[in-house]
């Protein structure tokens, strides 16, 4: 193998053609070479181009000199008493990243980064203290689910699909890294290769407004939104890109979000801290906030992290927030906090050695 080589992970269908029409090594003629090599990929799981036997034996050797398909290395792996697993994921550069399995009894949620770190410093959230950032590739992307299919042995000869759905939930605002995060999604979604539909993809946002309407209009995923808060005061303080686009704004994109006007759900993920955002008059609030969107409300026990500086708020608390929601005619179910034993939680995630203390980067807020 050289440095040389491309991978194949994060072309589209038609790139590999085109990159094996500009390398001579097929005809225009061949687009089914690109076929099938998208099916051993994204349908077989396989990583050597010398397996692929539909084609021949001198082709393939051939397409080997050009390309590779490699995954990134696994640094580390841990298995939660619940279930969750969580990779440690080493990338060509060495950055580090995570990504997180979630076993229920109906589906099997892969919850997936785009960035390594993220630039938006949510106080409550310690992928935030992240020092180091730097967009996914959509390779990078990609192989996080290649990746777990591989460890589950969940490629199409096992008897049932382990990972049914797909949340961009990992580290990182996937907004921020729009056009890697939208490649690796409909290549996700592809009929051919890794058939999971746009319906049981998941993009959840802090409410970067342009690209929601962007994204609702090329992909038109699920859409999930990080609001945490009723006014724009609290907002600004705990989801600081509130300030560049309140929640007047994000309000009107997820009014305008394709699938909310088709009558399809948007989903609120609410964190729940206690003595913050967490009164009667909060949950009022909220259901007037959102009326007329067609939504469910996510309530997230807030899951601590080293030196975070909230509590949770009293299960009785959540309890009668969720009653005001729920009786409002929303559904309002509790997350329940997997993996939290191996810091695989929402808001967990981590990956620098470095570690920052928030009160050093509070004052670059
Ligand atoms: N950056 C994106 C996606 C990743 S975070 C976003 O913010 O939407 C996934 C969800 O976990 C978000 O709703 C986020 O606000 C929430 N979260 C972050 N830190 C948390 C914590 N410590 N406890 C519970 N939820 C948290
Ligand atoms: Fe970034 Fe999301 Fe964490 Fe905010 S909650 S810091 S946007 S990962």
């Amino acid at each position: 193998m050289t440095d040389k080589q491309t991978d194949l992970v994060g072309l589209t269908q038609d790139e590999i053609f085109q990159s094996l029409l500009s390398n001579n090594l097929i005809t225009e003629k061949e687009k089914f070479r690109a076929k099938q090599i998208w099916h051993w990929i994204y349908h077989h799981g396989e990583t050597s181009v010398h397996k692929m036997t539909t084609i021949s034996n001198e082709l393939r050797k051939e397409i080997s000199k050009f390309y590779k398909v490699e995954r990134p290395l696994i640094k580390e792996h841990q298995l939660s008493k619940d279930g969750t697993r969580k990779w440690l994921i080493k990338l060509e550069d060495g950055n580090l990243i995570e990504t997180v399995f979630i076993p229920e009894e109906s589906r099997g949620t892969l919850c997936v980064s785009s960035q390594v770190g993220c630039t938006l410093n949510c106080k409550f959230c310690f992928t935030g203290t992240q020092k180091l950032v730097r967009n996914l590739s959509t390779q990078e992307i990609l192989s996080q689910l290649l990746l777990a299919r591989d460890q589950l042995s969940d490629w199409p000869n096992s008897n049932q699909r382990k990972i049914s759905n797909i949340v961009f939930m990992g580290m990182g605002e996937p907004l921020y890294n729009y056009d890697n995060v939208k490649r690796a999604a409909l290549i996700m979604g592809d009929k051919e290769g890794l058939k999971l539909s746009t319906k049981r993809i998941t993009l959840s946002t802090s409410g970067i407004v342009p690209q929601i309407l962007d994204w609702g209009n090329e992909v038109d995923s699920r859409l999930a939104i990080s609001l945490h808060a009723t006014n724009d005061n609290l907002r600004n303080d705990i989801v600081p890109i509130n300030k560049k686009y309140p929640l007047k704004d994000l309000i009107k994109a997820c009014q305008d979000y394709p699938r909310a006007k088709n009558s399809k759900r948007i989903t609120f993920e609410y964190v729940m801290l206690k003595g913050v955002n967490d009164s009667i008059a909060d949950a009022k609030k909220l259901v007037k906030l959102i009326a007329g969107i067609p939504a469910k409300i996510n309530l997230i026990p807030f899951n601590p992290w080293p030196e975070s500086p909230y509590e949770c708020s009293n299960p009785d608390q959540i309890k009668k927030f969720s009653d005001i929601v729920n009786n409002a005619g929303y559904a309002s179910p509790v997350r329940k906090t997997r993996g939290q034993d191996i810091m695989a939680a929402c808001g967990q995630l981590k990956s620098s050695s470095v570690k920052v203390r928030k009160s050093i980067l509070r004052k670059g807020l």
